[in-house]
């Protein structure tokens, strides 16, 4: 028969997915013949089998359960449900990875109206047994039935002012015992039924709530933002009690091996004496320092710390511990690998390689390649953020903690900032005109628009903290006022935007900046030791790319083109030429923007010096770049010296119904080739007058958008060739240069060989292949896919983690196919998800030569290509 119930005596550590970090730990922990109260895990599977079975626990894991019960009984020397000295048990969830937002611990289960009297009798401590009791049914009618603790924490607070005492520790049996009555009777009156009393029926309610709580809705958000599957379920552990409310010589405390937020040698934590484990974490009384422990408790002390050190040494690494202390006895109630900052998780790594405890690939791999962006942007003071007031939540589009003055337009935006006053950008959505108003911004936030908008690809370019997405806001750009979370702001009211969670804060809250540490260049170094995928960036200007060669980007893997033209003395050129109706006016838009291209383009090789720099050529989704506002109208009339009216034509005209499917990317080129020709120009010239100039070896890569057919690249390909030979002629160059394109429309990952004999390279644009392959807008599928997660038809958002399935799918094919017909195809990615470490992963594993990614993500990309190298290698 299946076994779906293990003692803590017949676990391994290595059953991590059976029976959860906990779990697995606990019965390490056993057989390393530490001081653990006994007990046993219900397993991962019984939890999948319970959702499998219509929320319903089998008969057969039922009885395993109360068979783990009986042997329990016959460990501990008492019966579950004895009327005069009952078993009492702790059930607590415990996934494969450590999730805060599931299930709280219930404690004292087992107790009811008479075994409460037994357990008196046979501590001889009523006080205590009533504390437990009153305890056990808080925490089952809060936990379990999900009535809120505010009815008791009311009637606690209520029966202290009453009697006159400030702690609950000075409550005495008989209020104790009435306190229990009023519980119970509330209990009574929110549940419609007596607190059950039969101990089995508590016992079985409380394995349900944690199998419940695997789906509730912290843990849904949770897993999602830490990539934790759905199917992983979670463990369930069953463990006999022992007791920190036994009086002075009891006590429970939480602690870690070295201390977590700084990660600086020596023990960190705290405990109580005479409580139990919630009281630590409530705050009802102020826990003292661990170090107090030698005094009041020396020999437990010594012992704690003996195991502490052993436990870290078994572990190799920082332990989180959870303790308690009954009568003078020391127990060990988990141990897991404690969570950390970023700065704590790098001095962590470093200093266990230092002391021999773990090599560097381990060291590389113990830390959250995620969770280093919060070295590089300014972060909240954290006692200031913890007064902050919430107006509300959003897609966290670029991280970095931002707080200034409200904003609602680019030039008011830039006007303050030249002021001296720090800004926050508040736009119904960003175009590029608002660029200036962007960089002029600390922070930005958007009311409509994705993780993929332009705002937020912006901002992360710029690295500046950005929220988008926030339908919830109700704003007038015009009357310069929105209204969230029950607050109106008004412009140059403070409000500041944590971009790394999309929490949207009043006032002005003190941010703190981003400082890089010693600890931090050496796992860089570390990391560029074991990985094998080049780490290239997405940057457009010459100082995004400066920045990303400091973070360690080994070139550019996506130049955007049309982001050099955001600029507001170009926007109205480009502009110019989009609503050009004949070759000539375009051409003469065009000579002007040439100019432009090849400043911007010499510029960016010369940060570059030899590095590589894939050239983007134009791919403006329509909507972007035609005008709309009167004013805008009006220039431009006057520029092309055409009436108003006719740029309001010839704007409708251009009008398209799905921009992102419309005009654009290499159609553009197929349809005026001036375009692609002027490009080829500006690349070519900007490259030879480098390396003419200051010697560098340069090799022009050029990268054709959105194709979907051979015949269309060979037709733009064709117009590059003509141009960048004639430019070679004049100018008397020999230089070599290659093109390519971009993979990011489903039938040209179908159609790969063919593509792939034209081209020397392929991009994975996975931004436009997952809007594709799924048929959702980039710019829209924000608003709904909130509910998918809920709804668990989704579990994470495609346009951040690469759906490995399907996208996934198609880049393989892509891959094999381009590979087959030229084996030197060089392969790279450049889509949003060239950042993200479990897409780094899928990467490495298919063999791509490249991931690019934005400046700021470039130490993550380093690192988790590490982690990718290193765990392929272990395979
Ligand atoms: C992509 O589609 O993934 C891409 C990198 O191009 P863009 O985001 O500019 O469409
Ligand atoms: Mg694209």
């Amino acid at each position: 028969m299946k076994k779906w119930v293990y003692m803590f005596t017949e676990g391994k550590a290595e059953m991590k997915n059976l029976l959860g970090g906990k779990g697995a730990n606990l019965a390490d922990m056993t057989s390393l013949g530490l001081p653990i109260p006994q007990g046993f895990t219900v397993t991962t599977e019984a939890c999948i089998d319970y959702y499998d079975n219509g929320k319903v626990v089998s008969d057969v894991i039922q009885s395993q359960v109360f068979d783990g019960i009986s042997k329990l009984e016959v460990i501990q020397g008492k019966k579950f449900g004895d009327t005069c000295d009952p078993l009492l048990v702790s059930v607590r969830s415990g996934s494969r990875a450590s999730m805060p937002g599931m299930m709280d611990t219930i404690l004292n289960l087992g107790l009811n109206d008479v075994s409460v009297e037994g357990f008196a009798n046979k501590t001889n401590n009523p006080r205590f047994a009533y504390d437990s009791y009153r305890r056990f049914i808080q925490m089952f009618s809060d936990v379990v039935m999900e009535m809120s603790k505010t009815f008791f924490e009311g009637i606690l607070d209520d029966m202290k002012e009453e009697k006159g005492v400030q702690f609950d520790t000075d409550l005495t049996a008989g209020d104790l015992k009435e306190l229990i009555e009023k519980y119970k009777a509330i209990y009574k009156e929110k549940m419609g039924e007596d607190f059950p009393q039969d101990p089995k029926k508590q016992l079985m309610e409380a394995v349900k709530a944690v199998f419940r709580s695997w789906d509730n809705p912290r843990a849904i958000v949770y897993r999602r933002m830490n990539d934790i599957p759905g199917d992983w379920g979670t463990a369930v552990n069953v463990q006999s009690m022992v007791f920190g409310n036994m009086g002075e010589t009891s006590g429970t405390g939480v602690a870690f091996t070295r201390n977590p937020s700084t990660g600086d040698e020596g023990i960190y934590g705290e405990y109580l004496i005479n409580a139990q484990g919630e009281d630590v974490v409530a705050g009802i009384r102020t826990p003292l320092s661990i170090e107090k422990l030698e005094q009041d408790l020396p020999e437990c002390y010594k012992e704690f710390m003996q195991i502490a050190n052993k436990l870290e040494e078994h572990y190799k690494d920082m332990q989180d511990m959870e303790f308690t202390i009954q009568e003078g006895k020391l127990f060990f109630l988990q141990t897991r690998n404690g969570k950390r900052t970023a700065p704590a998780a790098l001095k962590i790594a470093c200093d266990l390689v230092d002391e021999g405890k773990i090599t560097k690939e381990e060291a590389l791999t113990r830390i959250d390649a995620k969770s280093l962006d919060q070295l590089l942007h300014p972060t909240f003071d954290v006692a200031a953020l913890k007064a902050g007031k919430v107006l509300g939540k959003a897609l966290p589009a670029s991280p970095g903690a931002a707080a200034g003055k409200v904003y609602f337009t680019a030039e008011d935006a830039k006007e303050a900032e030249k002021r001296g006053e720090r800004v926050i950008l508040v736009r119904l959505e960003t175009s590029p005109e608002d660029i200036e108003g962007m960089s002029a911004a600390k922070g930005i936030l958007t009311v409509r628009g994705g993780m993929t908008s332009h705002a937020a690809v912006v901002a992360r370019g710029m690295g500046t903290a950005c929220i988008s997405g926030c339908g919830e806001i109700k704003i007038s750009e015009v009357n310069k006022v929105f209204e969230l979370g029950g607050e109106v702001i008004r412009e140059g009211d403070y409000l500041s935007l944590d971009g790394s969670t999309g929490i949207i804060y009043l006032g002005d809250i003190k941010t703190v900046e981003a400082s890089v540490s010693g600890y931090f260049a050496r796992i860089m170094e570390w990391s560029d030791q074991y990985r094998t995928l080049q780490i290239r960036t997405n940057a457009d200007t010459p100082k995004d790319a400066a920045n990303a060669i400091k973070l360690g980007a080994q070139g550019i893997g996506l130049c955007r083109t049309e982001h050099m033209f955001f600029d507001p003395d170009r926007i109205p050129k480009i502009r110019k030429m989009i609503l050009s109706c004949s070759v000539e006016g375009r051409e003469e838009a065009l000579s002007e923007l040439l100019e432009f291209q090849k400043a911007d383009f010499k510029a960016m090789y010369e940060v570059l010096k030899e590095m590589p720099m894939t050239v983007r050529y134009l791919d403006p989704p329509l909507h972007e770049f035609v005008p709309t506002s009167d004013e805008d109208i009006i220039a431009l009339a006057e520029d092309m010296n055409i009436t108003v009216e006719e740029v309001r034509i010839t704007c409708e005209n251009l009008h398209e119904f799905n921009p992102m499917m419309g005009h654009r990317g290499c159609r553009l080129a197929v349809t005026y080739p001036e375009i692609a020709k002027m490009q080829t120009r500006a690349v070519l010239e900007a490259a030879i007058e480098v390396k003419q100039e200051k010697g560098y070896n340069i090799i022009p890569e050029i990268m054709i958008p959105l194709i979907c057919e051979k015949k269309e690249l060979q037709y733009v390909k064709a117009i590059v060739i003509e141009t960048a030979e004639q430019v070679k002629k004049e100018m008397n160059s020999d230089i070599e240069y290659h093109i390519g394109t971009m993979i990011e429309i489903p039938r040209a990952a179908l159609l790969a060989d063919e593509i792939a004999s034209e081209a020397k390279f392929f991009s994975f644009g996975t931004n436009d292949l997952t809007q594709m392959t799924y048929g959702f807008s980039r710019d829209d599928a924000g608003k709904f896919l909130d509910c998918y997660y809920m709804s668990k038809i989704f579990e994470s958002d495609p346009f951040a983690r690469l759906d490995l399935n399907g996208v996934g799918q198609l880049i393989e094919i892509a891959v094999k196919k381009g590979r087959e017909v030229n084996p030197n195809l060089k392969l790279g990615i450049c889509g949003e998800h060239g950042g993200d470490p479990s897409s780094i992963e899928f990467c490495n594993r298919i063999g791509l030569d490249y991931v690019s990614c934005s400046p700021f993500r470039v130490p993550i990309a380093r690192l988790a290509a590490a982690q990718a190298a290193i765990a392929s290698e272990k395979m």
